[in-house]
C-alpha cells in the first residue's frame, strides 16, 4: 500500500500527463478556513457578555459551513432563523479557488481566465457549491462568468478517469509535489489538522481554549459519544463551569435533531461541526466505493487510520504557507481583505408560489 505522499506524487504524474500544470493538496486552504473560523469564534465569544449562559446568546452556536449538503438544506428548508449562526467563512474548496484566481494569478502575472481550476472532492454537492453565484470571481467582457473553481471531480470520477486511460496507478512514477500551495515540509511529509472531515470542532476548540482560557491540549481531544457515534461532544470546564461546549454532528438524523433544538432555544453548544453525510466526508457520496467483500464501515476505518498515520499534525497558525499568504496578501485573520476574499453569504431560498400551493 502507498502512503499519502506517494499517492499525491503519483496523482501529480497522472494529472500532468493530461496537461495539468500544477497539482496542490487542499490542506493549506483548509488551514486558511480554520484560521478564519478560529478568529470568528473568538470575536463572537468576546462579543457575548457572559460565558455561562450560551442559550441566550444569539452568537451561539457558531456552525461550520464547509459542507454544501448542509448549507443547501439550511438555505432551502430552514431559512432565516438558522443562517446567522452559520459561519460566513468559505469552504476549503472555495478558498483555494479564491487564492488561485486572485493572489496566485497576480503573483505569476496571469489573468484569471487563463486558469482552468479543477478540484477533487468527496461528494457531488461540491459541484453545486462551485457554481453558486456567490463564488463568481468576475464576469468577462462577453458576459461569461469566471468562477473560483471551474470544475469539480469526485474521487470516484478520478478513479474512473485513471481506468479509462488504462493507467496502472501502482507502477506510475512519483513526481515532485507542487509546494506552492501544498502542506509538504522539507522532509516530504504532509502536514495538517486531525479529522477526516476538516477538523473544525477540534481546531477551533483548541484555539479557543488557548486564547480565552490559557489551556493547551497535547494529544487528541477526548470527544464523548452523546447519542450515537455520529454525535460527539467535547467540553472545557474552568472552576466547575462549562466554558466551552463543542460538538461534531454528522448525518441528517443528528442534523435535524440539533436544528430543532436551536429553533426551540434548547441548544447549549458554542460550536457545531455539521456534516450532512453519516461518518462525515470520508463517507461522501462521490468517494471510491468499497472493494468486493469490504464493508463501508471497514473502508471508512481504513481511511481514518491512513489519514492519521500519514499526516503530521500541525497548527494552521504555524503553517509557513498561511503565514506568507497573510503577510503578502490578506494582512491578518478577519481583516477587510480576508473577509472580501475568504468569506461569503448565505441566502434563504424563497419558495415559488406553485411549490407553496403544492404544500398547501
Ligand atoms: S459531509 Fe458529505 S455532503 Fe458534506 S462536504 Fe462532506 S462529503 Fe460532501
Amino acid at each position: 500500500m502507498f502512503n499519502y505522499f506517494q499517492v499525491l506524487s503519483k496523482l501529480t504524474t497522472f494529472f500532468k500527463s493530461l496537461g495539468v500544470k500544477a497539482v496542490f493538496d487542499t490542506s493549506s486552504s483548509r488551514d486558511l478556513t480554520l484560521i478564519e473560523s478560529c478568529n470568528e469564534f473568538i470575536t463572537r465569544y468576546k462579543q457575548s457578555n457572559s460565558t455561562n449562559d450560551v442559550k441566550s446568546k444569539s452568537a451561539f452556536p457558531m456552525i461550520s459551513s464547509a459542507c454544501p449538503g448542509w448549507i443547501c438544506y439550511a438555505e432551502k428548508t430552514l431559512g432565516s432563523y438558522i443562517l446567522p449562526y452559520i459561519s460566513p467563512v468559505k469552504s476549503p474548496q472555495q478558498i483555494i479557488g479564491a487564492v488561485i484566481k486572485n493572489h496566485i494569478c497576480q503573483k505569476l502575472c496571469l489573468r484569471a481566465e487563463e486558469i482552468y481550476h479543477v478540484t477533487v472532492m468527496p461528494c457531488y454537492d461540491k459541484k453545486l457549491e462551485a457554481v453558486r453565484d456567490d463564488f463568481v470571481f468576475q464576469v468577462d467582457s462577453e458576459g461569461e462568468k469566471i468562477t473560483e473553481v471551474d470544475s469539480v471531480l469526485t474521487t470516484g470520477e478520478v478513479l474512473d478517469l485513471i481506468q479509462s486511460k488504462s493507467v496502472d496507478f501502482t507502477t506510475l512514477d512519483e513526481s515532485p509535489v507542487d509546494k506552492l500551495l501544498s502542506n509538504v515540509d522539507e522532509e516530504g511529509r504532509i502536514y495538517g489538522v486531525r479529522g477526516g472531515s476538516g477538523g473544525y470542532a477540534d481546531t477551533v476548540f483548541r484555539h479557543a481554549a488557548r486564547m480565552l482560557f490559557g489551556k493547551e491540549f497535547g494529544g487528541p481531544l477526548q470527544f464523548k459519544t452523546v447519542r450515537n457515534s455520529d454525535f460527539q461532544e467535547v467540553t472545557l470546564e474552568v472552576e466547575g463551569k462549562t466554558v466551552l461546549k463543542f460538538a461534531q454532528c454528522y448525518g441528517f438524523r443528528n442534523l435535524i435533531n440539533i436544528v430543532t433544538k436551536i429553533k426551540t432555544g434548547k441548544c447549549n453548544y458554542h460550536f457545531l461541526e455539521i456534516m450532512a453525510c453519516p461518518s462525515g466526508c470520508l463517507n461522501g457520496g462521490g468517494q471510491i466505493k468499497p472493494k468486493p467483500g469490504q464493508s463501508a464501515k471497514d473502508l471508512i476505518q481504513l481511511l481514518e487510520n491512513t489519514y492519521s498515520e500519514n499526516v503530521l499534525v500541525a497548527d494552521p497558525f504555524e503553517n509557513p504557507l498561511t503565514k506568507s499568504l497573510y503577510n503578502e496578501w490578506l494582512e491578518q485573520p478577519g481583516s477587510e481583505k480576508a473577509k472580501r476574499h475568504l468569506h461569503t453569504e448565505y441566502h434563504p431560498v424563497v419558495k415559488s408560489i406553485s411549490s407553496q400551493l403544492q404544500n398547501w
